[in-house]
């Protein structure tokens, strides 16, 4: 039995009050709160191993690369890697598709190749290839979807061709939630001799994701959402692929030897990891996935799951609702407008009834225009989130739509 009430302890912040009410913490999709568990791994580690990893021949700094090599197959085990050397921490799913772009893209895209992206693609999984269109003349092609949020896989499969050289999508929507089918668009892809490129920051906290199983090229995801420190990221990416790419930043750490003539690189991972890597960082995320394992991912994906569909009833009730992102197993966002309220008067009304929630074109500008508007409003769910938030998210739309 899932014990949302004990869950909840274990996050010290979802006890506090603001504005004098219970914080209702509903912007877990931007990010997610951190168990104490998270937090005292970091600290102790900041307390009694502190020391710069992988240079030093002294105690500490052989036990901080323990635990951070440690963290890497931690990271291996829970998306299922086959080598803990195809696991590279980054700062986030962002540093991990500029990576992706900036060394597999500069090094083997030309003029006149193909990337296939998708109508609701966070900017994150859009900028990056248009700065590498910028400079290589790559073109980049639009999956569409249809008006429920599902991919239009038909349409997808008649953009794929041989000039395509990589598919890019995210797992799940960050704004309509919907659960793109990316293995199937993997098979596709490869079809086509296209690699394929996950942004699984909405998914690696919601359900187990297998890159093996997906059989997906690269994979982004940011510690910061699954219950993780900021900071720090992942980027997997088939053994193959990271040895045949040029590094992406110079510096300590991603070396063989350096000359003033010559210099030669280290093997992935560490030719992508330039520079001291967040130690720390990456036990906190260890830490997470240990807390987010333990508790059970098939647990937690179920409880959201429940949340989720009870959130999309109670709130096909209200009047002048309008919900984006209605496909079936839609996974722990829900999206909306009330009426002609402008998102920010609702979010900013909300908030001042302790409920938190996002507003504004969520990085996804593009989908707001397929959508035909400039913004909604989104509460997002978490592993801790409880019927009661979905209840007072539902009486405080209600209050605040009864002021227009
Ligand atoms: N992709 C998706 C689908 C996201 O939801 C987000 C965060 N909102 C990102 C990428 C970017 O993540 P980060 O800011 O942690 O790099």
């Amino acid at each position: 039995m899932y014990d949302i009430s004990a869950v909840r302890e274990d996050f010290p912040i979802l006890g506090r009050e603001v504005y004098k009410r219970p914080l209702v913490y509903l912007d877990n999709a931007a990010t997610t709160q951190k168990p104490r568990c998270v937090v005292e791994a970091m600290t102790n580690e900041y307390y009694t191993v502190n020391a710069n990893v992988h240079r030093g021949v002294h105690y500490l700094s052989g036990q901080a690369t323990d635990l951070h090599e440690a963290a890497r197959e931690r990271v291996r085990r829970f998306i299922n890697a086959r080598r803990a050397d195809e696991v590279v921490f980054t700062r986030g799913t962002t540093e991990s598709i500029n990576l992706v772009a900036a060394t597999w893209g500069e090094a083997f895209l030309q003029a006149g190749d193909e990337v296939l992206l998708t109508v609701m693609e966070h900017h994150s999984d859009i900028v990056p290839w248009q700065l590498l269109r910028e400079r290589k003349g790559i073109v980049l092609k639009v999956v569409p979807m249809t008006d429920s949020g599902e991919l239009d896989l038909e349409a997808y499969g008649a953009l794929l061709s041989p000039r395509t050289k990589i598919v890019c999508c995210a797992h799940v929507s960050n704004v309509l939630g919907t659960v793109n089918p990316v293995k199937r668009m993997a098979e596709m892809a490869h079809a086509q001799g296209a690699l394929m490129l996950v942004d699984a920051a909405q998914s690696v906290p919601h359900f187990q994701v297998d890159v093996q199983e997906l059989g997906c090229d690269f994979l982004a995801f940011s510690g910061h959402k699954v219950y993780g420190p900021t900071g720090i990221g992942v980027l997997y990416g088939r053994e193959e692929l990271l040895e045949q790419m040029p590094p992406y930043q110079g510096g300590g750490e991603m070396i063989g030897r350096v000359t003033w003539e010559h210099t030669t690189f280290e093997r992935p991972p560490f030719r992508f990891e330039a520079g001291t890597p967040d130690y720390v960082g990456t036990h906190g995320l260890a830490a997470a996935l240990d807390y987010v394992d333990k508790l059970g991912m098939e647990q937690i994906h179920a409880h959201e799951q429940e949340i989720t569909r009870y959130a999309m009833e109670q709130m096909a009730l209200i009047p002048d609702m309008h919900l984006y992102g209605t496909t079936a197993g839609k996974d722990a966002v829900v999206s909306f407008n009330v009426g002609n309220i402008h998102p920010l008067d609702l979010g900013t009304l909300l908030d001042r009834l302790g409920i938190a929630i996002r507003t504004g074109h969520h990085c996804a500008q593009p989908l707001m225009e397929r959508c035909g508007v400039e913004g909604m409003a989104r509460a997002s769910f978490a592993l801790y989130t409880t019927r009661q938030e979905v209840d007072a998210l539902v009486e405080g739309i209600d209050r605040v739509r009864k002021m227009f």
